[in-house]
């Protein structure tokens, strides 16, 4: 089994809805089992155009799927929740972004793992934050973070707990 971390993002057609959804397909997935799940998260859209908030939440997987049919899987998912692929960054009913597999590094034409920009988007790392060992951040965030100990993850005016009440479900 390995460890997946996969990001969920939508901004249209009750985004809320659409990332919980997505979260118990994946759960449902053969060769996938749910092991950690973020808070939800609202965040400012940073596209082109006015776009609607955001909700974005990450969570964490076992899998004996490789990692270009994990990939399948969560395109077939997009597929299922009326994604649309129109120009880069729009709007969109669901985003399913593989973070990490594993400790792996894959670079092919469809697949680059770690997520190329993640470690450029709170809306990714303040869920991610949530639920992955503080090691595993470390490791990964050790150029970003400096001299400091940890991101900032307070709420601010771009993204912001969702749901304050519940807590982080880790196993
Ligand atoms: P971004 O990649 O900046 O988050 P996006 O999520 O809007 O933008 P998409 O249109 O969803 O981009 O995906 C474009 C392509 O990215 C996909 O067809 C897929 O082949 C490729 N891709 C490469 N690496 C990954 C990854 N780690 N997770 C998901 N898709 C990936
Ligand atoms: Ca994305
Ligand atoms: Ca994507």
């Amino acid at each position: 089994m390995i460890r997946s971390y996969i990001a969920l993002g939508s901004n249209l057609n009750l985004p809320k809805q659409q990332v919980l959804r997505a979260i118990k397909t994946i759960a449902a997935t053969p060769g996938c089992e749910l092991f950690a799940q973020s808070h939800l998260y609202g965040s400012v859209a940073v596209g082109p155009g006015t776009q609607d908030n955001y909700v974005n939440a990450v969570i964490a997987i076992d899998t004996t799927l490789s990692a270009t049919s994990l990939l399948n899987t969560l395109q077939a998912i997009e597929t299922q929740h009326q994604r649309e692929r129109t120009v880069r960054w729009a709007a969109r009913t669901l985003d399913l972004d593989l973070l990490l597999y594993g400790n792996a590094n894959i670079h092919t034409p469809e697949l680059t793992v770690p997520h190329p920009r993640m470690f450029d988007r709170d809306f990714v790392l303040r869920p991610l934050a949530d639920i992955a060992p503080k090691a595993l951040l470390r490791h990964y965030l050790r150029d970003k973070l400096g001299d400091h100990a940890e991101l900032d993850y307070s709420d601010n005016e771009n993204l912001w707990v969702l749901e304050s009440d519940d807590k982080a479900i880790t196993s």
